[in-house]
């Protein structure tokens, strides 16, 4: 496996392995690696020949009052899952190597419409900083590929519409989310939880599975669906929602109605002290 921490090594490998013509495909992750991040790997493995994963807590998309000076930084065991993952090459920068001039001084890109919804609500620069941060990835590798997690439904959707709107010819892939048995989707954040709310962080999937068997049992109303999805969480001690939504699963526009031909997703947001989950499901397909 190779590593590279500037981005003339990372080109320098990545161009060797096009030159022999490998398709190439990209992980891009924060670091904290755990096997939801590796699944992504290995789907990488089946649909391209060189696998590259990128390890880089991008200080452009944490808010002022988030957590980025405390975001788990586990850079040795990272390299060793990438290893025995079978990564081809670990691009790993710092911060000076991605934003040469600084954050507050860099170029930003900005997909509108689906920034400022549901996560973007409550973290109003963080989509600008995911959006920019991955174009930039997406400059310096060239991937045909790249993997990105359900688990952040919509941070899939908005690199969607940024790499169509700005012609990127890379293929996006959305991989389904990996859950711990008791269906608590893998974060690198659930380390923070205490003992009672890593329990109480059920309720998340509790709901969510409610939502999607009353919508396979013939519920409709999407606002009834709402109500369903967000009862586990309220009745939750450890935890404090945010919002639980039902929107179109493409534009993320708020839905009345759930209904054939129209792809819907319920997505949560929840507090569990000063712990934040995300977590989605798809109503329908
Ligand atoms: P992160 O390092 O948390 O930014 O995540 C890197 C990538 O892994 C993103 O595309 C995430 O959506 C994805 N990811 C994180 N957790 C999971 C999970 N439990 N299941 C599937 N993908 C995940």
């Amino acid at each position: 496996m190779q590593v590279a921490a500037t981005i003339a090594d990372a080109r320098l490998a990545v161009g060797r392995a096009r030159a022999e013509g490998r398709r190439i495909g990209l992980v891009p992750t924060m670091g904290a690696l755990h096997a939801g991040h590796v699944a992504l790997v290995e789907e990488c493995r089946r649909l391209a020949d060189f696998t590259v994963v990128s390890l880089f807590v991008n200080p452009s998309q944490f808010g002022p009052n988030e957590d980025y000076d405390r975001y788990p930084r586990t850079l040795e065991a990272d390299l060793a899952k990438c290893e025995a993952a079978g990564v081809d090459l670990v691009f790993r920068p710092t911060a000076d190597v991605m934003y040469p001039r600084g954050v507050p001084s860099a170029t930003f890109v900005e997909v509108p419409g689906l920034s400022h919804v549901l996560e973007g609500a409550v973290r109003p620069e963080h989509f600008r900083g995911v959006a920019t941060v991955v174009l930039g990835l997406f400059e310096i590798i060239r991937p045909d590929l790249a993997i990105f997690g359900q688990k952040d439904y919509q941070q899939q959707a908005i690199l969607r519409r940024m790499v169509a709107d700005l012609h990127v010819p890379v293929a996006i892939v959305t991989h389904p989310i990996v859950r711990e048995p008791d269906g608590l989707a893998m974060s690198s954040r659930n380390i923070y939880l205490d003992p009672a709310q890593r329990q109480g962080s059920r309720a998340l999937w509790r709901g969510l599975e409610a939502a999607r068997r009353a919508v396979a049992g013939g519920e409709s109303d999407a606002d009834r669906v709402r109500q369903i999805l967000r009862a586990p969480i309220e009745s939750e001690g450890e935890a404090a929602l945010d919002y639980a939504e039902v929107v179109d699963a493409e534009t993320l526009e708020r839905l009345d109605r759930i209904a054939p031909g129209r792809p819907a997703v319920a997505l949560v947001a929840a507090r569990f002290g000063k712990t934040r989950l995300i977590d989605n499901a798809r109503l329908t397909e």
